[in-house]
């Protein structure tokens, strides 16, 4: 399977890298090796001394598509979570700084902690889902998809031009302002609406 990946999707969280709002989405990979699940611990990798979360709402491909169009990408996944997009702000600092790829700084071994899938039926508008992450009780980012720079029909209808999606691959939509560091021992708690799907701790 594969993790798609969107930056900047989310005008506020732009702004807050300092960095333009693209033209178009702007993908990049995680291999799966970068998954975590049923809320295993993530450990603090020694690479890097500004690991940050990115609470980012996820969907889960359920047929395999090429070239799909706008009009039908929502039959392509059943069902959405929330997941962190760890990056490790400096890597990704000094990596951009010198022109080169920041791949490193994205996709390292656990660097995707997912919740569990709630089924896309639950959620009556697409369009308009709240979602929010605490660190250590405390709200850090609160979102709604009504502010996605490029929906999820989008981003399908996009990446499926480059990429043939297949069952069981996940998207990764993008995070909205408030990003932030974590540091050893912190929770995170994570909700997409109502219902918690994430809560795990750093180590
Ligand atoms: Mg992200």
């Amino acid at each position: 399977m594969k993790i798609i990946c969107v930056g900047l999707n989310y005008r506020k969280h732009a702004a807050e890298m300092k960095s333009q709002v693209p033209s178009e989405p702007l993908i990049f990979l995680k291999p799966d090796s970068a998954l975590l699940k049923k809320n295993k611990p993530f450990f603090l990798p020694d690479f890097s001394e500004d690991l940050q979360f990115e609470a980012e709402v996820v969907l889960r491909i359920s047929k395999l598509g090429k070239g799909i169009s706008t009009k039908f990408a929502t039959r392509y996944f059943d069902a959405l979570t929330i997941g962190i997009d760890f990056t490790a702000r400096d890597l990704q600092k000094k990596f951009s700084n010198a022109g080169h790829p920041w791949e490193l700084s994205k996709t390292f071994d656990g660097s995707a902690p997912i919740g569990h899938f709630i089924a896309r039926e639950k959620f009556s508008d697409l369009n308009d889902i709240g979602f929010r992450l605490e660190v250590n009780g405390v709200e850090r980012q609160n979102g709604n998809t009504s502010d996605l720079i490029f929906s999820f029909n989008d981003i399908i209808s996009y990446v499926s031009r480059y990429y043939t999606l297949k069952t069981g691959d996940i998207i990764f939509t993008g995070t909205p302002p408030g990003v932030g560091p974590v540091k050893k021992g912190d929770n995170l708690k994570a909700w997409i609406g109502n219902e918690p799907v994430l809560d795990f701790f750093v180590r």
